[in-house]
């Protein structure tokens, strides 16, 4: 039996988040659940559905020490937001309009229920104990939750649940969300690319499913406001909305934690990373945590340079970019 996957869900051959999800124009239509059978779950994720990867990580992640500290910390947080993102993306499948849009829900739900899973599932192979991992989780992510999760989540809930507006729901988690996490999904990958070759590789196939999440979502807004445009204030509306939001949340707190345990780690590696790029031109072991955390904005702004004009919401830009 051959099964062709195409391009995108290909494991080897799928462009890298930044740029598939710049140049790649996919629907909901076009990504039904058949789709996903065949592509995702027989493509992309043949030989990687339990643990997301099909290599083995190095026994220096398994050693206590900042390098482990900054993996099991955003281990730990990613898993929490995709098991939010789980809750939340239930009630687009609730308000969906019709079949393709439930269908496509439906397999976003799934996607991201497997990404909560499998950065959990790798809290074990770096030596979390399997008793502890629901309980270490939750507290070392209880601030995170609390100050990041629950905000971002009950906005992009209660578009969708209280008022209605299924459209605006989307574009929220499209723009707003994902939209903004997308570079630092692309930055982990590349981050951990050498040091932890599972880490990359489960982030590497939570990008593939990426691609498709933002493609899809940019699709929806696309096509309904060419049938409506008297919906653009209503949506400039909820991007404003959701970008001031995004202002008032301490993301850069958790994420420089992070990069600086990161950045202390990495110096015990200087012989492995010796001539890694974190991308052309810029070797690894140069980079600040501060300037990694630039370096994602930079990417986000980039990425809503592109996307939004072919949303048909151009204004939009400078609303991401700048907040204005
Ligand atoms: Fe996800
Ligand atoms: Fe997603």
């Amino acid at each position: 039996m051959t099964t062709d996957i195409p391009l995108e869900a290909d494991w080897d051959r799928a462009p890298n988040l930044l740029d598939g999800a710049q140049e790649l124009t996919l629907t909901a239509g076009q990504c039904d659940l058949a789709y996903w059978l065949s592509a995702v779950a027989q493509g992309t994720l043949r030989g990687r559905a339990r643990r997301g990867h099909a290599t083995t990580t190095p026994p220096y992640m398994r050693e206590p020490g900042p390098l482990r500290e900054a993996l099991v910390l955003e281990l730990g947080n990613r898993s929490l937001s995709e098991l939010r993102a789980v809750q939340v993306l239930s009630h687009y499948v609730i308000g969906a309009p019709g079949p393709a849009e439930t269908e496509f829900f439906v397999t976003q739900v799934v996607d991201e229920a497997r990404h909560s899973m499998v950065f959990r599932n790798h809290l074990l192979e770096l030596g979390v104990p399997a008793e502890r991992l629901h309980e270490q989780i939750a507290q070392e992510g209880a601030d995170y939750t609390k100050r990041i999760l629950d905000p971002i989540s009950e906005f992009a809930t209660s578009v969708v649940r209280d008022e209605g507006d299924f459209i605006g729901a989307v574009a929220v988690f499209t723009i707003v969300i994902e939209g903004v996490l997308a570079p630092a999904a692309e930055l982990s990958e590349r981050k951990w690319g050498l040091l932890d070759r599972a880490a990359a590789e489960i982030a590497r196939g939570a990008s593939i499913d990426e691609i498709r999440h933002l493609a899809v979502g940019s699709s929806i807004v696309r096509e309904h406001l060419a049938r409506h445009p008297e919906y653009r204030p209503r949506l400039i509306e909820l991007v404003r909305r959701g970008r001031r939001l995004w202002d008032e949340l301490p993301v850069d707190e958790f994420v420089l934690h992070r990069e600086h345990l990161f950045q202390e780690g990495m110096a015990a590696h200087t012989e492995l990373l010796a001539d890694y790029e974190v991308f052309p031109g810029r070797r690894l072991l140069e980079t600040t945590a501060e300037e990694r955390y630039d370096l994602a904005e930079r990417w986000t702004d980039d990425m809503a340079r592109a996307r939004l004009p072919e949303m048909g919401i151009p204004e939009a830009v400078d609303i991401i970019v700048t907040g204005h």
